[in-house]
């Protein structure tokens, strides 16, 4: 059976693809970093749905949690075929300049240095297995830029810088490297905004409203399939078409 590693499974994003591979045949490494109680629940969702879920903590800005994560991981599965570099913080709203070095240190550790320690830790498996899928997480603000979002638009710019050039890297050993680009989503990182600001921001949105975590997910899920065998190294926005 296939399986697919997805980081910040817990909730959000995570979460909903999770499920999504679970329904679709797939083992689910629930990678997690604080909530056990939620990701014990998200296995045990996935359990009742007659798939198999196993839940796994590490930092993933921690190069030697990683590297542990993915060895139990290999050891419970035998195998890895997709990664979900889902995890991600963001900081709030505010100019550049009142951020301090720890801010953007926190930011890029976790969206960038993250993503790379699972990345790396993951691609020797799949070299040697010569296939594997990789989707990133970056964002909307990723692709255009956010005012008082600076830090963690450079940090979703590097996500797919990264993933252009290692898609061009590993595409000779069978493995595709794809990224999506969530415009503004329903999700706990953006439950401090109000509905009037969220309403707002849907003005912006040719679909006239923010986007939902399952309708991520299927993206996710469709850059990881069969069906996406001849995409590699592209971004695909799931924003409701930014005007
Ligand atoms: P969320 O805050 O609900 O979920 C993020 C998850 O990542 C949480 O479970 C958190 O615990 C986990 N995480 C954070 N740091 C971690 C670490 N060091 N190690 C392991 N796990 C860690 O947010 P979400 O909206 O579900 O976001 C998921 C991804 O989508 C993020 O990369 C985010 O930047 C991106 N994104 C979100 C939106 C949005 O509007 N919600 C838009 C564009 C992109």
């Amino acid at each position: 059976m296939k399986t697919a590693l997805i980081t910040g499974a817990s909730r959000g994003i995570g979460r909903a693809t999770a499920l999504k591979f679970a329904k679709s045949g797939y083992c689910v490494a629930i990678n997690y970093n604080k909530n056990t109680e939620m990701a014990e629940s998200l296995r045990q969702e996935i359990k009742s749905l007659g798939a198999r879920a196993e839940i796994f903590r590490a930092d993933i800005s921690d190069c030697s949690e990683v590297q542990k994560m993915v060895a139990d991981m290999k050891d419970k599965f035998g195998r890895i075929d997709v990664l979900v570099n889902n995890a991600g913080i963001a900081l709030p709203q505010g100019l550049f300049t009142d951020f301090g070095e720890d801010d953007i240190k926190s930011v890029f550790d976790t969206n960038v240095i993250g993503m790379m320690n699972c990345t790396k830790a993951v691609t020797k498996h799949m070299v040697h297995n010569k296939s594997g899928q990789i989707v990133n997480i970056s964002s909307v603000w990723g692709t255009i830029g956010g005012s008082c979002e600076v830090i963690y638009s450079a940090s979703k710019a590097a996500v797919i810088g990264f993933t252009k050039a290692l898609a061009k890297e590993l595409a000779p050993s069978g493995i595709r490297v794809n990224c999506v680009a969530p415009g503004l989503i329903e999700t706990d990182m953006n439950s401090h905004l109000t509905h009037n600001e969220k309403a707002e921001f849907a003005e912006g949105v040719a679909l006239g409203r923010i986007g939902k975590a399952e309708e991520v997910a299927e993206t996710v899920f469709f850059l990881a399939s069969e069906a996406a065998s001849y995409i590699t190294g592209e971004v695909l926005s799931v924003d409701g078409g930014i005007i």
